[in-house]
């Protein structure tokens, strides 16, 4: 637009000067040299015009002739540096549709392309794990160490590499150098804590929790739910150091965090015991009772007195039952103690009561041990033994995470490694499909393994 005003002023100039010169004409005459020019004014001036505009054409023409080798070279720089980063995004294209041959290809082209070591790198050890190359991976992420502008993403591809080797110690390492290099990246609170988790360093798994808490990488409620599992880690890891006090000391903050948390009570009072805190600890107990009596509460509550009499074992179980009354495991505790006590009626008549709530493979075996000692027979315990084989499975610590089941709670869980993932829960039976058809086929008779 204004290219085209500035076109109509110019021929309004040039047409108002040649009117100007046609209203006044004039002569002009030149002599030089023997030469003589006779001429008007306007032609002149026409002329004179026209030179200027030849020179300044031929200056242009100058000037363009003497950029054209820069200009030539710098426009080969602009393609190869276009088709640089046209590769580089070809191979993250091909790295996120897991395309290895072609995302190891578009690497090295990008390499020679660009030149660029700190943009090719993370795509090159990208293209070297998805080939299975992990040694070459390993040397471009250490390579991305070495410059600040690319070492945080280097440590976190080496963290990868070690967790995907399993190598904790490895990638606790890179996770502490993440973290101090920055603390406030989302993932690397969460992933250095998982890592002290797996470790058992759980002190400074605490350490991280609350952190990662304050920092909002963990939501309150979640940091909460955790903080129990972690103190109670820790309450193990000062134990297995011989340091009592500081293992109680661990197990009160988590008990007194979450005192519905049964693995929180049943560790701490386990300690009292341990430390001859026996008041205090049987005053936890019955309060514990009264909301989920649980097994390995009442073997503690047994474990109290070793060298009680069994008769006296029986009178505090009777109390530990007036707690919770109607509860089937407070009867099943109290038939233990009788069964102690040899007072075999009593024994018997509390497991027919628990049983009135679903009997239970403890229960048939204790049942079993009533009848083979009080009366010896040893066909009526094997008929309560072959019942429990049936009966419905004892509740056990079972990973809601792999299925496994434990006999003892811990804060993670021993094949899997899932944090706090042990709930108290009864098995369930493996049960026969009602489609028949979906049974496996009869294995062949000649040849077949013995099974
Ligand atoms: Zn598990």
């Amino acid at each position: 637009m204004m290219r085209a005003i500035s076109w109509i002023i110019l021929l309004a100039a040039l047409v108002s000067g040649a009117v100007w010169f046609a209203d006044r004409p004039g002569e002009v005459t030149l002599n030089w040299q023997g030469w003589r020019i006779d001429t008007t004014v306007g032609f002149l001036v026409f002329s004179v015009a026209l030179v200027a505009a030849l020179v300044a054409a031929l200056y242009r023409f100058w000037l363009f002739l003497r950029r054209t080798p820069s200009r030539l070279s710098a426009y080969r720089r602009a393609t190869k540096r276009q088709r640089g980063y046209r590769a580089l995004t070809e191979g993250m294209v091909a790295v996120a549709a897991g395309d290895a041959a072609e995302a190891g290809r578009q690497a090295k082209r990008a390499d020679t392309l660009l030149g660029e070591p700190p943009l090719t790198m993370l795509l090159s050890a990208q293209a070297a794990q998805l080939n299975g190359d992990d040694a070459a991976a390993r040397v471009h992420f250490t390579n991305m160490l070495e410059r600040p502008e690319t070492a945080f993403l280097g440590l976190r591809g080496l963290l990868v590499q070690a967790q995907r080797d399993d190598d904790t110690e490895a990638a606790l390492h890179y996770a502490r150098r993440a973290y101090e290099m920055r603390p406030k990246t989302s993932w690397v609170l969460p992933a250095l804590f998982d890592l002290q988790v797996k470790q058992g360093n759980w002190a400074e798994a605490l350490a991280s929790l609350e952190e990662a808490v304050r920092r909002r990488a963990v939501s309150q409620e979640e940091g909460r739910a955790r903080r129990v599992v972690v103190l109670l880690g820790c309450s193990n890891e000062a134990a297995r150091a011989g340091n009592l006090r500081g293992a109680i000391s661990y197990a009160r903050k988590a008990y007194n965090q979450s005192p519905d948390f049964l693995p929180a009570t049943i560790r701490l009072v386990g300690l009292m015991v341990e430390d001859g805190k026996l008041r205090p600890a049987s005053r936890i107990i019955h309060n514990a009772w009264t909301r989920e009596p649980h097994p390995e509460l009442a073997r503690i509550y047994a474990a109290m007195a070793p060298a009680e009499e069994a008769i006296k074992k029986v009178r505090r179980f009777e109390r530990l039952l007036s707690f919770n009354p109607n509860h089937p495991e407070s009867h099943v505790a109290l038939a233990e103690a009788a069964l102690e006590a040899e007072l075999w009626g009593s024994a018997k008549s509390h497991l027919e009561t628990a049983a009135e709530s679903g009997k239970t493979a403890r229960i048939c075996r204790l049942m079993a041990d009533v009848e083979e000692a009080e009366n010896n027979d040893t066909d009526a315990a094997r008929r309560w033994l072959m019942e429990a084989a049936t009966a419905e499975p004892d509740p056990a610590w079972l990973c809601t995470s792999c299925g496994a089941a434990w006999t003892r709670w811990d804060p993670i869980c021993g094949r899997c490694g899932e944090l706090a993932a042990l709930e108290w829960r009864t098995p369930m039976h493996a049960v026969q499909p009602a489609d028949k058809s979906l049974n496996p086929p009869a294995a062949p008779t000649a040849g077949a393994p013995e099974s």
